[in-house]
């Protein structure tokens, strides 16, 4: 045995109890009984302790690591028609930082989305990142193509699928939506043949185009307004529609981020008559309400979609225990403070998006299972079980599983301590969570076996990251999956 958790409690999506596991070879090989221990055997106590499968955060925004020298992160200039792609690629953090960032949060497989460069296919844009994420990530990792256009695309979906990818990616938000409806329903459509699942940024850009334009006209530029620029109305209005092209194709569609309760009703309506709709939310709607965007640094807090109110806020926890959201992911989208606050910034200019990886589990964890909103099985749940079910992973990743990778966590149910947001591993410049009690965190997060991060430290050595491929008959996957307290368990 290469590796064994003793004395742990062992929490998956539906189960928990205290037992040892064995890990050889990168997998998770016993669960329960006397594991074997020879001389060579690793051996790590975790009594007091949980074990819980790494998170699978499937909604990441890490740039490959071609940004020019000379150019800060954040800083790219772009120009000419590669204008928005050099401009969404430019994140602060790359496969190296993001993939500790991920490490030392609990989360051992992250999803990049994974942007074409000028005349790159989707399919040649997914190789060029594999190849530089194998090098650079300590974590496993998941690639999703993103469509910036939908001309031509439903002919690249079968590449893709053969290329392993679970996923594409596409935005109601830009303005060329519209013009390519067809085109981009015509994809969803070949996705679903294909057995991939859609994933859609839901916001209606004639909305926001249309508002954000009165304010501008107005006057009404500062950060504050940015709620006011993207109203929740925009969202239920583009879920309406994305539910009726899953609708229409039975092609599943994965609603990233969705921020507000009228979308989610909206989404969870669509389930209750079986269109295939699956819902992510994000750390930031859990946390904050718009308020949060008053003050003068409200630029800190901008995200696409904006914050919500209160009551979007509650029935989004209320989604997360009573069902309706599937997963919790970060959007890790780390920008930096001068591009969200000061001189030049209005909600035209500022940038979306802010680092999460290292703090959305404990957070969540601290907000939600502490304080009794969600159950630890739910943490779990949420977290990393659904997102490795809905992009076929599974049971490879998301449970604590004979047979499944040994992808694990070893979390303290600590005292509360303050936050710091310097000390962690992003290269990001602020973090929203400065002074935040947190009530537990990863103490060990173990990648494939191999332990990557552990007492504070990145110890990920050579070890590195791998391509996450779809599983092929994953039909079965759940009749493999042995639970603790089932017949592989002797306590
Ligand atoms: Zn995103």
């Amino acid at each position: 045995m290469d590796l064994v958790i003793t004395g742990g409690e062992v929490i998956t999506a539906g189960s928990r109890g205290i037992a040892d596991i064995g890990v050889s070879g990168g997998r998770i090989v016993q669960i329960g009984g006397d594991v074997p221990i020879d001389a060579s055997t690793r051996v790590i106590d975790a009594t007091g302790r949980f074990v819980i499968p790494g998170g699978v955060d499937m909604h990441v925004h890490l740039s490959p690591a071609y940004i020019p020298a000379g150019v800060g992160p954040g800083g790219v200039t772009p120009t000419g028609d590669q204008a928005l792609v050099d401009d969404v690629l430019a994140w602060a953090d790359d496969f190296v930082s993001g993939s500790h960032a991920a490490a030392a949060g609990g989360i051992t497989t992250i999803g990049n989305m994974t942007f074409s460069r000028s005349g790159e296919a989707p399919v040649e844009a997914v190789e060029r990142t594999a190849r530089d994420a194998a090098q650079d990530s300590i974590v496993d990792f998941v690639l999703h193509p993103v469509l910036l256009t939908a001309q031509g695309m439903a002919e690249q979906v079968e590449q893709l699928a053969a290329a392993g990818c679970s996923s594409v990616k596409f935005f109601m938000m830009f303005d060329s939506f519209d013009a390519e409806a067809g085109d981009y329903v015509k994809v969803l459509a070949r996705a679903g043949e294909q057995g991939l699942v859609t994933m859609i940024h839901c916001e209606d850009a004639c909305v926001v185009g249309h508002v954000t334009g009165q304010l501008v006209a107005a006057g009404h530029t500062h950060p504050s307004n940015y709620g006011r620029s993207r109203p929740a109305y925009a969202e239920a209005m583009a879920v309406a529609r994305a539910v009726a092209y899953a609708e229409a194709t039975g092609s599943p569609i994965y609603i990233v981020h969705l921020s507000s309760q009228g979308a989610l009703e909206i989404a969870r309506q669509a389930r209750a008559r079986g269109v295939p709709v699956f819902v992510e939310t994000r750390p930031i709607y859990l946390l904050f309400d718009e308020t949060y965007l008053d003050g003068e640094d409200g630029g800190l807090y901008v995200g696409n979609p904006p914050l919500r109110s209160a009551e979007d806020v509650s029935a989004l926890w209320s989604g997360l225990s009573g069902g309706g959201i599937d997963t919790v992911c970060t959007d890790h989208a780390p920008s930096l403070k001068a591009d969200k606050i000061g001189p030049g910034v209005d909600i035209t200019t500022v940038a979306p998006g802010m680092a999460d990886l290292e703090t959305m589990l404990p957070l969540l964890y601290t907000e939600g299972v502490r304080k009794g909103r969600i159950t630890m099985e739910q943490f779990v749940e949420v977290t990393s079980t659904n997102a490795a079910r809905i992009f076929g992973i599974y049971p490879q990743k998301g449970t604590v599983a004979v047979g499944s990778d040994a992808d694990l966590v070893i979390w303290d149910p600590a005292e509360p301590t303050s936050f710091d947001g310097s000390s962690t591993h992003s290269r990001t410049d602020f973090s929203l969570y400065d002074g935040w009690e947190i009530e537990g965190g990863p103490v060990t997060t173990i990648s494939r076996g191999a332990v990557v991060y552990d007492a504070g430290e990145i110890v990920a050595g050579e070890f590195r990251g791998q391509l996450v491929r779809k599983a092929t008959g994953s039909a079965t996957a759940d009749n493999q999956t042995i639970h603790i307290g089932g017949d592989n368990d002797e306590q």
